[in-house]
């Protein structure tokens, strides 16, 4: 459901961070629609638990846009209009079958709340200030799900090779198994997550954006980008659930090692 930023921020403020609003089991709500839905913890991830606890088919009833990875660190998963695709190491797009599995992911529906242009990006930190501004207006502290569709100049992206157990930790992998792809002039959407601050032990805060090229042969993980100019449609999003995966790895991690340089290097390919 489409409706104003002032009303999506009156209505949800009844509603508990890390609680869904959306009634069990009921079909869509308009709670339903408020709420980032994170599969396990970007942490988890991290440490090396690539196992899937979600196929795609549950997935898309948790949304209709998202981001996230594959069971196995199978590539860059990419929601986008209700349809979950695979970056593949090769970098080469599919769209995969409901029944593979998703160890991490972020997905909520889509609403366009707000739309606007963008112009002269030069590279990703450009893009984060151009989306910033409008999220300092907006109230730093929501969630928001970003599309951002044009035509790239650049469009640097990798994804992973898949990985077989026993899993090593994410940015181990990263050294020797990661694949990169440069592209120009290459036409697509870019679909980014930003997370507040407090976010910090679930996930990376800030941005985090995959890509998608419009003949969905494309994509992966950004690094960098350019576009002249790119039409942005922001949604705003006031809760957050959690789905923490059942398994043993997962159950007894040590979370409580500090992370966030790991993640850095995960999120950014750099020291
Ligand atoms: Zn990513």
């Amino acid at each position: 459901m489409k409706k104003t930023i002032a009303g999506a921020s009156i209505i949800l403020m009844g509603c508990l961070i890390f609680g869904a609003c959306g009634k069990n089991g009921s079909e869509q709500s308009v709670g339903d629609r408020e709420v980032i839905n994170q599969v396990s913890l970007l942490q988890g991830l991290t440490l090396g638990d690539y196992n899937g606890s979600i196929t795609a088919k549950q997935l898309k009833e948790k949304g209709d846009i998202g981001i996230g990875t594959f069971d196995a660190l199978n590539g860059e998963l990419i929601m986008l209009d209700g349809a979950v695709y695979r970056a593949a190491s090769d970098g080469s797009v599919e769209e995969v079958p409901d029944d593979e599995t998703i160890p991490f992911s972020n997905v909520t529906f889509f609403d366009d709340d707000e739309t606007f242009d963008i112009a002269d990006i030069k590279n990703v930190d450009d893009l984060k200030a151009a989306l910033n501004k409008k999220v300092d207006d907006l109230g730093s502290n929501q969630f928001y799900f970003v599309k951002v569709e044009g035509n790239f100049s650049k469009m640097n992206v990798r994804s992973e090779y898949a990985q077989e157990e026993p899993y090593k930790p994410l940015a181990t992998v990263l050294e020797t198994d990661q694949t990169f792809f440069d592209y120009e002039n290459i036409s697509g959407t870019i679909v980014g997550l930003y997370c507040p601050d407090y976010m910090n032990d679930l996930n990376a805060v800030g941005w985090h954006f995959h890509f998608i090229s419009d003949d969905k042969e494309k994509g992966g993980h950004v690094l960098d980008l350019a576009t002249d100019t790119a039409k942005v449609k922001m949604d705003m999003t006031s809760s957050f659930a959690m789905i923490l995966p059942d398994n043993e790895m997962f159950s007894n991690f040590d979370l409580t090692v500090d992370q966030s340089y790991d993640i850095k290097r995960v999120e950014t390919g750099e020291d």
